[in-house]
């Protein structure tokens, strides 16, 4: 399996050296907003310890992660009332993984509105950070 790469988007994120809308963050988790969403509120979910995916992540790291991603998910359905909630993994780019740090997508999901492409357009920065507003008041509640 490929090494992981300390300097993936998502390392970096950690590292403070990139900027993101961040929604939740505990001792070993962070969830932050997805620059090109595939739906309103599409929400990315990451340990905080280095794996390049799911094949190569502690069991431990995945127990912790699962856990919040239930919770950004239950908080999203609310936040943007939402009738539903999609949530993704992709391992290795021949399942479709584009960044190699361990992250699940939280995507919102409204009856009759396909999901965008995957990694397409980028979303106006005004927009993510009003999205995460509402998802960190709804984590609030
Ligand atoms: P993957 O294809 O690896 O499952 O998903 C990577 C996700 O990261 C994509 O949905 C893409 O839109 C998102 N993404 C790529 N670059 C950045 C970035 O710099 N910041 C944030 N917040 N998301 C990113």
């Amino acid at each position: 399996m490929t090494p992981y790469d300390t300097n993936n988007i998502f390392a970096r994120i950690l590292r403070g050296e990139i900027p993101s809308h961040k929604v939740y963050e505990d001792d070993d988790t962070l969830a932050f907003m997805d620059v090109m969403p595939q739906s309103p509120g599409h929400t990315l979910v990451i340990p905080k310890v280095p794996s390049r995916n799911i094949l190569d992540a502690a069991p431990e790291t995945l127990a912790k992660l699962v856990l919040v991603v239930q919770k950004v998910a239950v908080a999203a359905k609310d936040a943007f009332e939402a009738d539903g909630v999609t949530v993704i993994q992709f391992n290795e780019p021949a399942a479709g993984q584009t960044v190699y740090h361990l992250h699940f997508h939280v995507i919102p999901r409204f009856d009759g509105l396909p999901l965008k492409p995957h990694s397409g357009t980028m979303e106006d920065q005004a927009v993510l950070a009003a999205n995460a507003g509402k998802l960190r008041d709804a984590l609030a509640r």
